[in-house]
């Protein structure tokens, strides 16, 4: 008879539901594997996007954005064709807002640029968006933001890459691509959630992009329990508390009727 495999298992849920009712002050930090269930495809995944496309990745890259209208032109049809624009909540996303009413969330840090947590009713001054927001296009030149809708709706009427209605420069989705800095302000205050929280919780990320997966070793460092929920194995595994690999959309709603004593679901 095989011995069972070593790291999580059944029991997973229940130890994390038990530390996050223990805690007062819980960071959440989320990555694309809570959209999944919205249905908005991963990146860096085994299925991911930018995995089994490198020239969609070379599309995300600022150089070749600012260099390359060709790159703009074919990003401006993306953001047209994402499937963002159709998304809606799901179950991982309202069980975070049930955190927040039960007055838990201290802060809410995400990879994703879905505005779907604020869909879903998180409160917009809990949500440090760390990799921007594709809801906005942001001028490069004047920093001019405008909501995408607008500026797509340009695109729709056959401006292939409409330009800054002030000042004429190159616009984009106000998300970071790679080679672009992120936001001090919003990098300041997830780090600053990720230090003053007694548990951080990270949701649905890979932990393999910085500086998101270094807030895992912010907070275990200023004393925080750490608890992650993701489908595959992530570098901060070891310095975990409790490791969940079941789906978010079923653990996620567990974990914080462990801390509301509500109903799972
Ligand atoms: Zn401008």
């Amino acid at each position: 008879m095989a011995a069972a495999p070593p790291g999580p298992g059944p029991g997973d849920v229940e130890r994390a539901g038990a530390l996050m009712a223990a805690a007062r002050r819980i960071t959440v930090l989320t990555g694309a594997g809570i959209s999944t269930d919205s249905g908005i495809p991963d990146f860096r995944g085994p299925q991911g996007v930018w995995t089994k496309d490198p020239a969609a990745a070379a599309m995300s890259t600022i150089g070749a954005y600012i260099s390359d209208p060709e790159v703009r032109r074919r990003a401006w049809r993306s953001r047209l064709a994402h499937p963002g624009w159709d998304a809606r909540p799901n179950a991982g996303h309202a069980a975070l807002v049930e955190l927040e009413r039960a007055g838990r969330l201290h802060g809410l840090v995400t990879q994703n640029i879905d505005g779907l947590h604020q869909r879903a009713g998180s409160d917009p001054a809990l949500v440090l968006e760390i990799h921007g927001t594709m809801l906005e296009a942001e001028c490069l030149s004047c920093g001019l933001r405008t909501p995408m809708p607008e500026v797509l709706a340009r695109v729709e009427a056959g401006e292939e890459d409409p330009p800054c209605p002030e000042c004429g420069g190159i616009q984009k989705s106000a998300t970071i691509s790679f080679g672009q800095a992120l936001r001090e302000d919003v990098l300041d205050a997830s780090v600053a959630a990720a230090r003053s929280c007694d548990l951080l919780l990270a949701v649905g990320t890979s932990l393999t992009v910085h500086p998101a997966a270094g807030l895992c070793g912010e907070a275990a460092d200023h004393g925080a329990r750490l608890v992650i929920m993701n489908a595959e194995p992530t570098p901060y595994d070891p310095l975990a508390d409790a490791v969940v690999r079941d789906p978010i959309g079923e653990a996620l709603p567990l974990l914080v009727a462990a801390v509301t004593g509500g109903p799972a679901g």
